[in-house]
């Protein structure tokens, strides 16, 4: 299989990092640091790339954002930092996802030990999960000065970010940011399922609070592919290329059905695979499609056949039919493999908590019926998007909710 899969695109180098940075108009009410989910603050450390200072730059990222280099990576940005950009209406937006790279780059080569805190208060949180959600809530817990432990029922810690394709997030960028978190202090346990292996009440009864960060890491299935040895589920797909860094085998033709992000990022990996007939098959229509421009763009640069306003309705092996929701048009498609790509759902069994519409709404964000038990993440009802930035938000606010409870200012 081809290595394209495994080829991160290029970053800035001093010289173009700077280019970049002297674009910017150091607008007096940043409208980029406004929109930041994380208050990652791009007008500050775009400022300190400007003078040249990375240090400081460094420094901004990482006290606010634990996550930096991956938000670098893979932050919308065109929703979030960038659409406000004052530079939008004289040429095109500074590309700040870019240069937090070339910064959180450099502040790994420096090997820099950027975060602080507090002197320890005697008390301590159990985070289950290891997303971005609960990474950052325990990076924000142990500045607060409590003693912080993750509970996590892979082997492996990230949560979701294990999945994002290698050439957009390559698995060395979050091996070095759980690195760096488990230096400041955070003890991490693997393979420790919370509500099966280890019941919720034994960390209630070692914790001071426990909080709640499983994410949507299950992939839906739809009836009519159950038990279908053709079929098989988006995240695990990616799961298993990531892990095998691109060395698995796949036929040569192959459908996915979806079309929201996730999708976008199968058949990009396919057709980097080497895969030479990618077919996706999707049930919104063109001008309601889920998935961002650029992902759908770069997929059909990619040479993907991308069906849009089809529903599946028969599958037998790798035969599946469809038919088209809006006109009178049907169709048939065979492959040797099919990978279903139709959304991730949580599993929260043995936890504790209700989901209403697959989020713990208790009318205040972050809370449960239990005082001492609180959530954050793709599972919390809050304001910001289910995207890893919005992860890093949910993370740090439910960290100061969980410090005031016990006693912190
Ligand atoms: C393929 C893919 C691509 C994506 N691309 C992007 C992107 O480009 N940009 C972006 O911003 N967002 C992206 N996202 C979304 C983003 O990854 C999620 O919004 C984010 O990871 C959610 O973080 P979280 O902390 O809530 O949970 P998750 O990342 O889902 O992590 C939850 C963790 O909890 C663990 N867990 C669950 N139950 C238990 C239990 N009972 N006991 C112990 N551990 C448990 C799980 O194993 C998992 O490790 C993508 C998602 C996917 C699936
Ligand atoms: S964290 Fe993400 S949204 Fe925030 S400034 Fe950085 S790239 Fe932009």
């Amino acid at each position: 299989m081809d290595s394209k899969y495994l080829k991160e695109e290029c970053g800035f180098d001093g010289l173009t990092v700077t280019e970049e940075a002297a674009r910017c108009l150091l607008c007096h009410d940043a409208p980029c640091s406004k929109a930041c989910p994380a208050g990652t603050n791009p007008d500050k450390f775009i400022r300190s790339v400007r003078f040249r200072n990375y240090k400081g730059a460094a420094e901004t990222i990482r006290m606010n954002n634990a996550l930096g280099a991956v938000c670098a990576r893979v932050c919308p940005t065109e929703k979030y930092c960038q659409k406000g950009c004052s530079r939008s209406g004289i040429d095109r937006p500074i590309d700040i996802g870019r240069i937090q790279r070339f910064v959180t780059d450099f502040e790994e080569a420096a090997g820099m030990d950027i975060l602080e805190k507090k002197p320890a208060n005697g008390k301590s949180v159990g985070v289950v999960g290891s997303g971005p959600a609960a990474l950052q809530a325990a990076v924000t817990l142990t500045m607060l000065g409590y003693a912080v432990e993750v509970y996590e029922k892979e082997k492996v810690l990230g949560g979701m970010l294990r999945l994002i394709p290698e050439y957009r997030l390559p698995n060395h960028i979050v091996d070095k940011e759980i690195e760096r978190i488990e230096k400041f202090g955070v003890k991490f346990h693997t393979g420790v399922e919370v509500g099966h292996k280890v019941p919720l009440d034994e960390l209630k009864a070692k914790h001071d609070a426990v909080l709640l960060a499983p994410g949507y890491s299950y992939g839906k299935m739809l009836p009519m592919f159950e038990g279908n040895d053709k079929v098989v589920k988006a995240v695990d797909f990616l799961k298993e290329v990531k892990e095998k860094a691109g060395k698995v085998h796949v036929p040569n033709n192959v459908l996915v059905v979806g079309g929201g992000d996730v999708a976008m990022d199968v058949v990009t990996t396919l057709k980097l695979l080497g895969v030479e007939n990618v077919t996706d098959v999707v049930y919104e229509e063109f001008k309601e499609f889920k998935a961002s421009k650029k992902e759908l763009e770069g997929a059909q640069k990619l040479g993907v056949t991308i069906m849009d306003g089809y529903v599946p309705v028969k599958a037998e092996g790798g035969k599946v039919s469809f038919e088209h929701r809006v006109i009178k048009a049907k169709v048939e498609v065979e492959a040797d493999l099919v990978v279903l790509a139709v959304g991730q759902m949580p599993v929260v069994a043995g936890l504790g908590i209700e989901l209403v519409k697959g989020e713990v709404n208790e009318g205040s964000p972050y809370v449960t019926k239990d005082p001492k038990v609180w959530v954050c993440g793709d599972i919390a009802h809050s304001a910001y998007d289910k995207t890893v930035v919005g992860g890093v938000r949910t993370g740090k606010e439910v960290a100061f909710y969980i410090d005031a409870a016990l006693g912190g200012k």
